[in-house]
């Protein structure tokens, strides 16, 4: 059975819910990528769902300052807004669970005939380091011991490819069929703040039977999620930026 690929959901509930719905039926686990809270309105809803339903999740950057295991200082002004708001909303469970959460990357073994994979934030070899480029991957390869690496961090949808010669760019074309002499670097997109260009939700399905990842968008109630933003005095720039998907 497939598994459900999610990362940076973003305290934005409505995302979250559309893309539960949207593969209802399809997956047998959660993985998560990070990012669970900070920007969106809802972080506890976002929390108490990662902490009963995922088969596995990293820590991202705003889990780590959200839950104040790190100071604010590489944050941007609208960044450290809404960490120092959601450090306040949320529960002491929640922000114990956030605490917590291991470092990627994470190591998912899996059945006999199945070969693992690795779930990252950022990059494997730091969690912080935003893989944006080929040239940002230049130098990888020799450091990934697994074929299948899913990362977020960057909210783009897509990923790279690493052969022998380079690295080259996924483009996320509804399947990505895995083939047995590359290594692979998936990035499933962002469900609560994307920043491709594409306001949709984004996560990915994986099948490790079938070799392949399927990249999916979803619509969600964006006016309701920026509205809710707004309504907890939020920075304006949080909720203009959901419609537009940067
Ligand atoms: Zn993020």
């Amino acid at each position: 059975m497939p598994y459900l690929i999610v990362s940076d959901i973003h305290g934005n509930i409505e995302a979250l819910e559309a893309t539960l719905a949207d593969a209802e039926g399809r997956y047998s686990h959660i993985f998560c990528l990070g990012d669970l809270v900070g920007y969106g309105a809802d972080p506890n809803p976002v929390v108490e769902w990662a902490r009963s339903a995922t088969a596995a999740i990293v820590r991202g950057n705003h889990d780590r300052a959200c839950s104040g295991t790190d100071s604010l200082e590489t944050f941007n002004l609208s960044a450290r807004a809404s960490a120092v708001w959601t450090r306040s909303a949320l529960t002491s469970e929640n922000r114990t669970f956030l605490e917590r959460l291991p470092r990627g990357p994470l190591r998912v073994t899996g059945a006999e005939s199945e070969t693992g994979f690795d779930l990252a934030h950022g990059s494997p070899l730091d969690e912080d380091d935003y893989l944006m480029t080929p040239s940002d991957l230049q130098f990888l390869r020799p450091y990934l011991d697994t074929q299948l690496t899913f990362f977020g961090h960057t909210h783009v949808q897509g990923g790279f490819l690493l052969a022998r010669n380079g690295v080259k760019r996924i483009h996320p074309w509804p399947v990505l069929q895995l083939e047995g002499d590359y290594m692979y670097m998936v990035n499933p997109g962002s469900v609560g703040q994307p920043r491709d260009g594409d306001p949709q939700a984004a996560y990915a399905i994986y099948s490790p039977e079938e070799r392949t990842v399927e990249y999916r968008r979803v619509p969600y109630d964006v006016e309701q999620a920026a509205a809710k933003i707004l309504e907890a005095g939020l920075p304006q720039g949080l909720a203009a930026r959901l419609f537009e998907g940067v």
